[in-house]
């Protein structure tokens, strides 16, 4: 069977963690994740980048930043995780959906501005499958009605938007490194900062409230709570894990680059001949090859490709259930405006198998399982 997903692991990653591990230097904030947030605010221009224990988290702490507060309306697609969703309505915000574009399976941001109250307090752009959102759009809607701007850049890791990284462009941005994304630490993810202003109070929400961060610095003699907070810093063993996948970082990127492309040539003709769609990338747009989809006719296609491509050995899978049809979503939040795209376009999409080590001969056994699909369909 080919799985869909395999855990980034490069082979240096032991070596740090032993090294962390031998100099006692085990809980968070070490030489580790010291040189992590250095290499992302290298790559980034970020003023501060933090590692976290989560994406989940690095957004909680972005709804404390943005100072969310019961009944501020933020804006955001159906179209994620639920991580996006929950950490604005932990602090009683109210997430209101928008349709997506069906070329990207981002944000619309034409129709973002029809959703925008009194009560909005911010605009999450999720950066589908690490490629960007329109973000001059949607910076430029927010600065006109003095909104904050949060990037949901969990899959967008060294993907940029017209030469800038993702997760740098908003006032905050967020970067997970679960083992199912590019870069991994098993669990963990970071939180971008781009006003130097921020800095400090992101890092003492980060330290549980107070300001420990300072202390550590020797820039105070004795730290204290200073505000709202909790844990969310993770600790120097999954930072060496991550330090070891970021040395090989390029390697990483072109390897998944390579299967993307296989993928697309591969696939090419049976766009063509109008049986699937294939993604998009907008100008100006660099992605990561995190992801790639196909989008089948509709559901009862999908389904019957998926079993198909699974009696072919082939593990592909379906990706998010709107939230605005969960239970949590009918409850804490509310749909603007028409779903044109958003349930018909996650209906249609799947995942084929991409990760770091996927052999060219797997890739092709699976546009092969693909065509074989659709040339049955014909007969
Ligand atoms: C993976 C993911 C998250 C959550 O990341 P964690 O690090 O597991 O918390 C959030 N948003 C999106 C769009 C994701 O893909």
């Amino acid at each position: 069977m080919i799985c869909f997903n395999r855990p980034p692991y490069v082979g240096n990653e032991l070596e740090y963690i032993t090294d962390a591990v031998n100099r006692r230097e085990i809980c968070g904030d070490g030489q580790y994740t010291k040189k992590c947030s250095r290499w992302f605010e290298e790559r980034t221009g970020a003023a501060k980048v933090l590692l976290t224990t989560s994406c989940t988290h690095a957004t909680e702490m972005a709804a404390l930043l943005a100072d969310i507060h019961p009944g501020d309306e933020v804006i955001m697609p159906s179209y994620t995780f639920v991580s996006t969703a929950n950490a604005f309505v932990l602090q009683g915000g109210v997430p209101v959906f928008v349709d997506i574009r069906p070329d990207t399976m981002n944000l619309d941001e034409t129709k973002i501005e029809a959703a925008v109250t009194e009560k909005t307090k911010a605009i999450v752009p999720v950066h589908y499958a690490g490629v960007a959102c329109e973000m001059d759009t949607i910076l430029d809607i927010a600065r006109r009605h003095g909104l904050y701007v949060i990037e949901d850049a969990a899959q967008g890791v060294l993907s940029a938007y017209k030469g800038r990284a993702l997760g740098s462009i908003g006032d905050y941005g967020c970067y997970s490194f679960h083992e199912t994304k590019n870069y991994s630490m098993g669990e963990g993810g970071a939180l971008l900062i781009r006003e130097e202003d921020s800095v400090l109070q992101a890092e003492i929400i980060r330290e549980k409230g107070t300001n420990r961060s300072q202390f550590y610095r020797g820039q105070i003699d004795k730290y204290t709570w200073m505000d709202r907070g909790s844990s969310y810093l993770p600790s120097e063993i999954n930072a060496a894990y991550l330090w070891g996948q970021l040395n090989a970082a390029e390697t990483i990127l072109e390897d998944r680059m390579r299967s993307w492309n296989r993928y697309y040539e591969g696939l090419l003709p049976l766009q063509e001949q109008g049986k699937i769609e294939l993604p998009v990338i907008p100008e100006g747009c660099s992605h990561n090859a995190h992801m790639f989809y196909i989008k089948a006719a509709d559901l009862e296609e999908r389904t019957a490709l998926i079993a198909f491509l699974r009696t072919r050995e082939v593990q592909a899978v379906f990706h998010y259930i709107p939230l605005h049809t969960a239970p949590a979503g009918k409850r804490f939040g509310r749909f603007h405006g028409e779903d044109r795209y958003t349930t018909r376009e996650s209906e249609r999409l799947l995942r084929l198998p991409l990760y770091y080590g996927l052999l060219p001969e797997e890739a092709d056994q699976v546009v092969r399982a693909v065509q074989a699909f659709y040339a049955g369909r014909t007969l």
